[in-house]
């Protein structure tokens, strides 16, 4: 059956790295992957053309395919509008209606890129480790929260650290689902010594995990978890933990592998539906010079024929090819090294789709 994908390029970099992952796909569609690309507006682009950053119409052609394909928004020329019109309220829009609680955040270093990180390269050569995030729920959304006025006059600020044992158990599948079709090793983080919230997430995990005995399954303090990534992360298959410890872990991991410009992720709603973007901004500093690096866009195509179109072979060909145009020395102006040849946006994309 034709899978379709809502294809929302949005904003500054958005539509340059979103033409060569379109390549891509056009390249596995001509191959005979059986798929529909539908264009919609999203983030300032949007805000422009309809006066809103979440038009109906995207929201309805994203809910009505498979899987979401996004760039990025944001950028100068919106910073002063109305927060509830800006480019960023476009973004928050569709992850919450189309209900995407599980973010999926790997950080893959490619071994020719080993120079890049500002770790030693044998610490991170090689690095695969996919973080799983919750992404709807914990101290973000937790009622009550505020700002209140103590009966002294002193001002005190208030959040809730709250989680249900079916969202735990939720995330808590999709990782370990993660876990199986991967190196089989699962480290959920918690600071179950001295929150009781995640006492009850150490407890769910454990007992979910009676469903997965090809997993093993380990558990590790945040604060442990933070200095693990950096003394020894290849320790780590995938993580799963809370939205606000994973928020910030994975910010930490992704700077493991040296260039923003590489990395891709998912946002999974409960049947496996997934928008797909790269983990940066929309870059208007290089917007429209041909110089941003498409390979985490592309990548995060990778990631929706592997999570959501089931097509894991297809995946690899993607990861080989790019892996093969590094082996060839080719990278954008982020990764450029000495020695190297330096190529921009477009050229890239084609080296990649060459490679396919
Ligand atoms: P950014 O990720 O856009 O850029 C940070 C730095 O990394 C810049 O120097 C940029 O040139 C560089 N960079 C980013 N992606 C690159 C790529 N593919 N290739 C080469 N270099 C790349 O973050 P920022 O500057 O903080 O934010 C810019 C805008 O993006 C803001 O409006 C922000 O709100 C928005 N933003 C959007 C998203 C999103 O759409 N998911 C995420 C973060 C920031």
């Amino acid at each position: 059956m034709t899978k379709k994908i809502a294809v929302l390029p949005g904003d500054g970099i958005g539509p340059e790295i979103v033409a060569e992952a379109v390549k891509v796909l056009e390249k596995l569609a001509q191959d005979g992957l059986d798929i529909e690309l539908e264009y919609g507006l999203i983030g300032g682009a949007a805000y422009d053309e309809t006066g809103t950053p979440l038009p109906e119409h995207t929201l309805a052609i994203s809910k009505a395919a498979d899987a979401v394909l996004l760039g990025a928004v944001g950028g100068y020329k919106w910073e002063s509008l109305d927060i509830s019109v800006r480019p960023e309220k476009g973004l928050l829009g569709i992850r919450s209606e189309l209900n995407l609680f599980a973010n999926l955040r790997p950080a893959i270093l490619y071994p020719q890129l080993a120079d890049a990180s500002t770790l030693k390269p044998d610490v991170v050569a090689g690095l695969d480790l996919m973080i799983v995030r919750e992404l709807t729920g914990g101290i973000y959304f937790g009622q009550p929260r505020g700002i209140r006025e103590l009966a002294n006059g002193e001002k005190q600020g208030f959040n809730t650290l709250v989680y249900k044992q079916s969202e735990i158990n939720r995330i808590g599948k999709v990782a370990f689902e993660i876990a199986q079709k991967r190196g089989g090793k699962l480290c959920s983080v918690d600071k179950a010594n001295v929150l009781e919230s995640t006492e009850l997430w150490r407890e769910t995990m454990i007992a979910l995990s009676a469903d997965y005995p090809d997993v093993e399954l380990s558990h590790m303090y945040v604060d442990n978890a933070a200095m693990q990534l950096v003394r020894a992360p290849k320790q780590f298959d995938v993580m799963v933990t809370t939205n606000m410890f994973g928020d910030i872990l994975s910010d930490c991991a992704s700077m493991l592998t040296g260039s923003i410009g590489m990395l891709p992720s998912a946002s999974l709603d409960e049947d496996g539906k997934g928008m797909y973007e790269p983990i940066h901004g929309s870059a208007p500093d290089i917007a429209g010079q041909n110089l941003a690096n498409p390979i985490a866009t592309i990548l995060s195509v990778a990631m929706m024929l592997r999570y959501t179109l089931d097509q894991p072979e297809i995946a690899k060909r993607i990861e080989n090819a790019v892996s093969k145009v590094l082996d060839d020395g080719l990278r954008t102006s982020d990764i450029y090294s000495e020695g190297m040849t330096k190529v921009g946006t477009a050229e890239m994309g084609d080296a990649i789709v060459a490679a396919l």
